[in-house]
């Protein structure tokens, strides 16, 4: 292959699109068992419109697809496989599933992608390699003196099943993003009790329609990708963009959960304690701490964590020419990763044609 690109999420996807002339010395390759990226993943109550808004990929327009056309009463994970599976056929990107890549060396300037057993693809060779696989199987795991002795449900954001499996629970919320958030509004109806716990509570922008939202927005991604450039650890996007006042938090606001607790110092067997010793009993924990790159197949290259020395720089991994990071950082979001795509397929092509402008 010329083009192995690992993952096909929207940020794969878009990478693919800019790249499709190369027909078959493109490789797509996904883990997952259909389209959709992480979208198909997504817990059954997250509807389009509890997301942020998605801007389509390149070339959506182009086939009169838009994921604004979609009833924002869907499930994400109805809606946007979806749309992405049209995509996908439509630019004759053919996405080889599943196929976990497992392991990714390098030998006299070609990589070698290993795949794990039952793959559709167990072992390709490829000059370049961009590696788009999302954070989604990366939850942050929580650390806690006596997390382990605690006797109630304890999940991270992936494994949120949607506010009916809390009924009539006390449930503690962990976290200060939109996942948090949209999690304590579901839960309001069902559960006995909610408390909320972040280390830092964010900032509610009553405006985010103006402005001053958009130029946030632009703030934290400059943040990411600075941070990426410089190998150092990525900041977290809604300390910089703060939360909008949408619905959600609206009535958040009107039920008086909007209070954060600080983080427990502790669990205990029944509940939560705090630096003044109390415990709050639950029944029930919900990390939604954030989440970090997924990149364990990219270690044999001998390629740090982020925050470790991993330098990034528009998608270009620094001192491993040939290896490329979609959707990362900066690039964490449809409109980004679009904008990003094309990028990234001009660098994969100047590589391919013998230039050395990498970063070292
Ligand atoms: P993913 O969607 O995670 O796709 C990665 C793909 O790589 C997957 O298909 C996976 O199977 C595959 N993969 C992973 N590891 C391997 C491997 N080793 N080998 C082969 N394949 C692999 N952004 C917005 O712009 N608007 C929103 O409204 C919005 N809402 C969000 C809501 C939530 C709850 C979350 C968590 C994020 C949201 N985002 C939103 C951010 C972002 O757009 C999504 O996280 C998006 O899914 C990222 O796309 P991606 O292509 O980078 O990664």
């Amino acid at each position: 292959m010329d083009v192995a690109v690992i993952g096909a999420g929207q940020a794969g996807l878009a990478v693919a699109f800019h790249l499709r002339d190369l027909g078959a010395r493109l490789a797509v390759l996904d883990a997952g068992p259909t389209a959709g990226g992480a979208w198909q993943h997504r817990w059954p109550s997250l509807t389009l419109g509890r997301t942020h808004r998605l801007a389509d990929l390149p070339g959506m327009r182009e086939l009169g697809l838009s994921f604004d056309d979609a009833p924002s009463g869907l499930p994400a994970r109805d809606a946007v496989p979806g749309v992405l599976a049209q995509y996908e056929r439509a630019y004759g990107l053919l996405v080889a599933r599943p196929v976990r890549v497992t392991r990714v060396t390098r030998t006299q300037g070609v990589f070698l992608l290993e795949a794990a057993p039952g793959s559709a693809v167990p072992v390709l060779e490829s000059r370049v390699v961009v590696s788009a696989t999302g954070t989604w199987t990366r939850p942050r795991q929580p650390v806690v003196p006596g997390i382990d002795m605690f006797q109630g449900s304890q999940l991270t954001t992936p494994e949120y099943p949607g506010a009916g499996a809390f009924a009539g629970m006390r449930v503690a919320v962990i976290g200060g993003g939109l996942s948090a958030l949209g999690f304590m509004d579901e839960l309001a109806g069902t559960a006995s009790e909610i408390r909320w716990y972040t280390r830092r509570p964010p900032q509610i922008i009553e405006d985010a329609s103006s402005e001053l939202g958009l130029a946030r927005g632009r703030a934290a991604v400059a943040a990411q990708d600075a941070a990426a450039s410089a190998g150092l650890p990525l900041p977290s996007i809604v300390s910089a963009t703060g939360i909008p006042l949408t619905p959600p938090v609206r009535r958040l606001r009107a039920r008086g959960l909007l209070h954060a607790h600080p983080m427990p110092v502790r669990l205990s067997p029944v509940g939560l304690v705090s630096s003044d010793g109390t415990t709050w009993e639950a029944d029930a924990i919900i990390w939604a701490i954030g989440f970090e790159p997924a990149l364990d197949h990219l270690r044999p290259l001998g390629v740090p964590g982020t925050g470790s020395g991993l330098r990034v720089d528009k998608g270009r991994v620094a001192g491993m020419p040939g290896l490329m990071l979609a959707g990362y950082a900066g690039q964490a979001s449809t409109i980004s990763a679009s904008r990003a795509a094309r990028a990234t397929a001009a660098f994969a092509r100047a590589y391919l044609a013998g230039s050395t402008d990498w970063p070292v």
